[in-house]
């Protein structure tokens, strides 16, 4: 199945298999939908472009695909410049959210139309359609035509249509995007096992975060078209470079507490006006006022800490998130089980876990700063 076009590609040199330098759109009424977007992508990797509505990721992928010309920058994909081609001479696979079957073909026909395009023998086309539809579970369809099936089976067809060949690059746009979501979850095992068993480079965008982190090698965080930061999904969940991805990656998002920074008992210590609550930080310098980050996990109920009550419980079953108003404003705590409303509790905070942020600038303060070595120490928690 690994076309010999991409077999020329195999790399024996570091160089990317895909890169995009300093790519950049502005539409004609002026709206500048990417600002200049540098990545290099190795063959092979599943990247995915996460970020909120209208923060360009579908314009980056239309311009990788050749549907859109950038109005700067170069897309270098194979060693080949590829910027101002047409798609038809660049090998990329196309997914979109909506792709429409030949409805006076069967299943299996329009599956096979792909292959058929570029010469496959009937016998491949054969074997492949029934590798592929063993995995989508859609054997008994495969005679069926469009109108006879549902929209989820109708989905499926399309994604295994788009996916029997393999181009250098999978191009996908919210594929799963209109499914309910138990089709969601089964359609995107399917889509990171083709990928990985074909070993295909991929680039998927959604702006869903979950379905970002499960399906990625790296991710690449956008807004307001540029890249605020790129790095495999524990790299930007637990050390997103600013405030924005601390908010938009993780649901619930991370905890962020306003406050400042304070010389206490032996160091430095992280505090908020009124509360009489520090947590030591491991900083030898640090900027007045910072904003503390904690995802709700790193979050849980202990003996002594921050004292709070409980304000809120969301169940779900395996776990509940508890909203617990405390000195340092209402934090979110994932805990293994309910609270009852207005129960007192206290709060510890895992240290090795928290987050620091520049107010003035949102950016992680271990890097604004330079320092690498950002945590508390080991008791966490003073009360005086
Ligand atoms: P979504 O998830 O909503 O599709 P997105 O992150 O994919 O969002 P784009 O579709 O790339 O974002 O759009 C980026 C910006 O460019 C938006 O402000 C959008 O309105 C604008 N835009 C997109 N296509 C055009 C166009 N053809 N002409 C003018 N502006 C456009």
């Amino acid at each position: 199945m690994v076309s010999p076009h991409r077999a020329t590609h195999k790399r024996e040199t570091p160089m990317p298999f895909l890169e995009l330098q300093n790519l950049q759109k502005t539409y004609p009424d002026g709206t500048r939908a990417v600002r200049g977007i540098d990545l290099a992508v190795d063959e092979g990797e599943f990247i995915v472009l996460l970020g909120p509505s209208g923060c360009g990721k579908t314009t980056t992928l239309r311009m990788i695909a050749g549907l859109e010309d950038p109005t700067d920058g170069q897309i270098v994909l194979g060693n080949r410049n590829v910027t101002h081609l047409p798609p038809s001479q660049r090998d990329v696979g196309f997914v979109f959210q909506f792709y429409a079957l030949y409805p006076h073909m069967t299943a299996k026909k329009n599956i096979a139309f792909p292959l058929e395009n570029i010469g496959t023998s009937p016998s491949d086309i054969d074997a492949t359609i029934d590798r592929v539809a063993r995995a989508l579970g859609i054997e008994a369809l495969l005679d069926q035509y469009p109108r006879q099936l549902s929209g989820g089976d109708q989905q499926r067809v399309s994604l295994a249509r788009a996916m029997v060949r393999t181009p250098d690059v999978y191009l996908m746009d919210e594929p799963l995007g209109t499914l309910d979501a138990e089709h969601r979850l089964e359609l995107r095992a399917f889509i990171r096992r083709q990928q990985l068993a074909l070993s295909t480079t991929a680039i998927y965008v959604t702006h869903d975060q979950e379905e970002a982190m499960s399906l990625a090698d790296r991710m690449v965080v956008m807004e307001g078209g540029k890249i605020k930061q790129t790095g495999s999904p524990p790299e930007i969940y637990n050390h997103p470079a600013d405030l924005f991805v601390a908010n938009f990656v993780g649901s619930p998002g991370m905890n962020l507490i306003d406050g400042q920074i304070v010389q206490h008992e032996d160091g430095l210590a992280f505090t908020r006006l009124g509360a009489n609550v520090h947590i030591p930080i491991h900083l030898r310098v640090a900027p007045p006022r910072a904003i503390l980050g904690i995802r709700p996990e790193f979050i849980r109920p202990a003996n002594r800490g921050v004292p709070g009550k409980v304000v809120l419980g969301e169940y779900l079953g395996s776990h509940a998130y508890v909203h617990v108003d405390t000195p340092l404003g209402e934090l979110v705590m994932h805990a293994p089980d309910r609270f009852a409303i207005g129960e007192s509790i206290h709060l510890r905070l895992d240290e090795g876990r928290v987050c620091l942020f520049d107010p003035d600038t949102g950016m992680a303060l271990a890097r604004s700063a330079g320092m690498k070595d950002v945590k508390l120490y080991g008791r966490s928690i003073s009360q005086n």
